[in-house]
């Protein structure tokens, strides 16, 4: 039984990480402002009586004091938006959350001699110029754009880690997530999946921004929190960064597509300008965390779409 953290413990990632580990016999504190996360998601870890909530905003420092007197064994960091369109109305504080936020969790890890784990992004990878993206590709990102205040702030984030790790030995584990969807999700997350079954299933145009047919690699929250899970549990000296995500690659217009016909929708598609600097293409190359972590994806986007879609059809009720 370990004594865990988890930044972000409320969000759509961390609950369902705080769950799966709570369900495994740990003893599980999450920290959240309660920015993007929810308070439902984490309502019903209470029971376990293995699980408290600290309300807390990271990039204040986290002190021995505020975690009740207790020493933990593994910190994770899920603390940050990840949705441009809750990231990009305050990029200054995204960029401080980054940052500042790695910076007082790095303190703690080192004042408490954990793990930690730093969930980074395919974000870093930019608009990608080297396809399917491997750890060893440095990225193409706008350093100006609006996405950079996320992007950039991963991107130092893992600096930070990697200088932790060099100047005071600090055991670091770095995932960077590829797109992820599942149950849990914001209703107005604003992301692709969410927002294309949220509007099928209401009968609301679905909103293609450009002409659908940039690409993302959809990864299922079952599968993603067990790539984090192995790779806090990877042997010692094995920091990463590791990308996790599915790599099966789709158009937009094919997701658009294949929820409208999971959903019996008859929705219309409605084609929107496309954001600044979104990327054109994205898949994971994930032979490192296969080599790493013997892991890999079971759930394919099919199945996963089903179960999202489940969630969603109850959650607008
Ligand atoms: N997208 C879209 N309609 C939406 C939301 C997103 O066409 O309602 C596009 C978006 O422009 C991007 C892709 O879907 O090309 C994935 O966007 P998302 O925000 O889900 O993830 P990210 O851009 O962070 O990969």
């Amino acid at each position: 039984m370990k004594n865990i953290l988890i930044a972000g413990g409320a969000g759509f990632i961390g609950s369902h990480l705080c769950s799966t580990l709570i369900a495994r016999g740990d003893n599980v504190v999450a920290l959240d402002n309660f920015f993007t996360g929810k308070r439902e998601n984490i309502e019903p870890l209470k029971e376990s009586g293995r699980f408290s909530l600290i309300e807390h905003d990271i990039t204040i420092p986290f002190t021995f004091e505020a975690a009740n007197g207790a020493y933990f064994d593994e910190i994770y960091n899920l603390a940050c938006p990840a949705s441009p369109a809750h990231y990009q109305p305050d990029p200054v504080r995204t960029m401080m959350v980054n940052i500042l936020g790695m910076k007082n969790l790095l303190d703690l890890a080192k004042a408490h001699n954990a793990k930690i784990l730093q969930t980074s992004t395919s974000e870093v990878y930019g608009n990608p110029q080297v396809h399917p993206q491997p750890e060893t590709y440095l990225g193409n990102v706008n350093t100006i754009g609006p996405r950079a205040c996320y992007d950039e702030g991963k991107r130092a984030a893992e600096t930070l880690c990697f200088d932790y790790h060099r100047q005071y030995k600090t055991n670091i584990k770095i995932v960077r997530i590829f797109n992820t969807y599942g149950p849990q999700m914001r209703k107005d997350d604003g992301r692709v999946i969410s927002n294309f079954i949220c509007q099928a299933l209401a009968g609301e145009p679905v909103t293609i921004y450009g002409d659908g047919s940039q690409t993302r690699s959809f990864c299922y929250i079952d599968d993603m929190v067990a790539g984090i899970i192995a790779m806090m549990e990877s042997k010692e000296g094995i920091t990463g960064p590791v990308n996790l995500g599915n790599p099966d690659e789709f158009t937009i217009e094919e997701i658009a597509e294949k929820i409208l016909e999971k959903t019996g929708s008859k929705s219309p598609l409605a084609y929107k300008p496309l954001p600044q600097d979104d990327p054109m293409q994205r898949q994971p190359d994930i032979s490192l965390a296969g080599q790493l972590l013997g892991w890999q994806p079971k759930i394919s986007l099919d199945r996963g779409l089903d179960k999202a879609i489940a969630y969603f059809t109850k959650a607008l009720r």
